[in-house]
């Protein structure tokens, strides 16, 4: 690993210790609904289960089994508060890497894809 002086930010090399981590990352998000459950705790930051449900039209019962998959991989935590469960991001990199696809995913579309209708 070494630093960018510039950008102060990390450049990581092939001999990452943690790129098979990284393909668990992927794999888990790898699925629509999942990315779906990540763009909806950025926009709300904590919410139940049944809700997540409601806005996907999903059973609770499978949204469940999403979020204890990418709960066991560190995407998302839980509250408890009596017998409802809150879940939200562990932190900002699952929603960074989902909007760094979607990102990527429009310019397979468009010409000037709209993160970059500001640049030069
Ligand atoms: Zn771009």
């Amino acid at each position: 690993m070494r630093m960018d002086e510039d950008k102060n930010i990390r450049i990581y090399d092939e001999n990452n210790f943690y790129v098979d981590l990284a393909v668990n990352i992927f794999s888990v998000l790898a699925d629509a609904t999942r990315i779906r459950i990540i763009l909806i705790l950025k926009e709300e930051g904590e919410i139940s289960v049944g809700e997540i449900a409601e806005r996907l039209s999903k059973s609770q019962t499978a949204i469940s089994q999403h979020l204890a998959k990418m709960r066991l991989s560190k995407l998302v935590r839980t509250r408890r508060e009596g017998t409802t469960i809150y879940y939200s991001l562990m932190n900002e990199h699952a929603y960074n890497l989902v909007a760094q696809a979607i990102f990527q995913g429009e310019h397979i579309n468009d010409k000037k894809p709209t993160h970059h209708i500001n640049d030069n």
